[in-house]
């Protein structure tokens, strides 16, 4: 065995982030080591849409990115037979003022993204389940792949075993970190390398950091329903005029301040509640949708129906559907950054200890994770510096 084989990581965290350190970390050629605490993952990387979504970042190193996370999507669910579809996404416009930004999208990212508009009756070619009635346009970007988050990410673990020798170690809280040491109650485990990729978890390692950092904890409510009947397929991810207003891509565009304008009167309920609705169709015909954006650092543990109906009702103003029937609702929560100036946190937390979190702000880890955690490994995105932690008594 190589020298370069025996250098050794641990990683605390088995959601799309830990996973991704892990791989990264792997092709590297460390010795991985991950522990979670569940018995498997059931954090915000099982909860969410399943969509890579570099439409929702804006263009230069993030757009990069998440396009080499696409790439690394793509090897993994062709290598494990994964189901993942090249969807593309459609946002549907019904007012001037949306498709106004749809056209000053498109010419902004002339030569840079694979985005167009396209006219009622192509809509209706595209995604044939979209309102035709009052219809001005759609944007369609090929961008956007989907996978099923819950099929996706209990594959993952098992690829990297074969793939690249990682070991899991499932149902182990990590309860303290000291480099070279991470310890799960008594038990003892050392590594060169050690990345916290914890989630939400801000209160068990490195408490006395978090509570510095400008981070909080976003809950997002979510429905799935049941198989359409077939032959029906929604096609691209579809979504309405509120996501332009929600992702940074569109805010550079002219018309982006008359457009938010007009969707606050008209929808103050639904932004108050942070609202705004897509619709993701996976492989056995269901569709996830959702979403609401409710932020703190402690959540009710109960979802209220009448978010889940708010967000029924509007994409039901997008989307006419043959079967509306509910098969699940949830919610997850994920780490939200609130300073506005990190597009993710990776901190030194001392010598040798990279806490990993808040990707692309919080809400992109199934876009970013794969090409950040590269970047993380090879050194083209250095860990930031905190002042150290100091050992205090009470
Ligand atoms: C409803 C919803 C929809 C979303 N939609 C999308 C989308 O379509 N596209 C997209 O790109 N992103 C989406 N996101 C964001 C994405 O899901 C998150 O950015 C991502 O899942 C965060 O991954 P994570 O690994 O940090 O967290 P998690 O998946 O929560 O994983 C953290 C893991 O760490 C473990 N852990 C924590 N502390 C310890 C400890 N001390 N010891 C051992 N284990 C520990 C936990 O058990 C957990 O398994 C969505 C998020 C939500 C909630």
């Amino acid at each position: 065995m190589s020298k370069s084989q025996t250098r050794t990581a641990i990683v605390v965290g088995a959601g799309i982030v830990g996973l991704a350190m892990a791989r990264a970390l792997a092709e590297a050629g460390y010795k991985v080591t991950v522990f979670d605490r569940h018995e498997r993952s059931v954090g915000a990387s099982v909860r969410n849409f399943g969509t890579i979504w570099p439409i929702g970042v804006p263009n230069g190193p993030l757009y990069a990115r998440a396009l080499r996370s696409r790439e690394v999507w793509r090897e993994f669910c062709d290598a494990t037979g994964t189901w993942s579809a090249p969807s593309g996404s459609l946002i549907a416009a019904y007012h001037d003022d949306e498709w106004a930004v749809m056209n000053e999208y498109v010419a902004m990212n002339e030569g840079i993204r694979p985005s167009r508009t396209l006219d009622p009756a192509q809509v209706r070619q595209h995604a044939p389940g979209v309102v035709a009635n009052g219809l001005r346009g759609a944007l369609l970007s090929t961008d956007e792949l989907v996978v099923d988050p819950r099929e996706a990410i209990r594959n993952l673990p098992a690829w990297l075993s074969e793939r690249y020798g990682v070991e899991f170690h499932w149902r182990q809280a990590v309860t303290r970190v000291e480099h070279p040491w991470v310890w799960s109650g008594r038990r003892r485990y050392g590594a060169d390398l050690i990345y916290v990729a914890g989630g939400t978890d801000f209160e068990t390692l490195y408490p006395e950091l978090f509570e510095r950092l400008a981070i909080t904890k976003c809950k997002l409510q979510m429905l799935r329903l049941e198989a359409q009947p077939t032959p029906f397929q929604l096609g691209p991810v579809v979504c309405g005029g509120l996501t332009m207003a929600h992702y940074s891509g569109f805010h550079a565009t002219p018309s982006i301040g008359r457009m938010r304008e007009r969707l606050s009167e008209q929808y103050a309920d639904l932004i108050a509640l942070g609202i705004h609705v897509m619709a993701a169709q996976n492989g056995l015909g269901e569709i996830t949708i959702g979403d609401s954006h409710e932020y703190g650092h402690t959540h009710e543990p109960f979802n209220e129906s009448s978010i889940n109906r708010k967000i029924v009702d509007y994409l039901r103003s997008v989307l006419d559907l043959p079967s509306w029937n509910v098969k699940q609702s949830w919610h997850g929560i994920y780490a939200k950054l609130t300073d506005g100036k990190r597009s993710e946190l990776v901190i030194e937390a001392e010598p040798g200890v990279t806490i990993v979190n808040g990707i692309g702000g919080g809400g992109l880890g199934m876009t970013l994770s794969f090409g950040l955690a590269e970047e993380v490994v090879n050194g083209t995105l250095q860990a930031e510096t905190v002042a150290p932690i100091v050992a205090t008594a009470h």
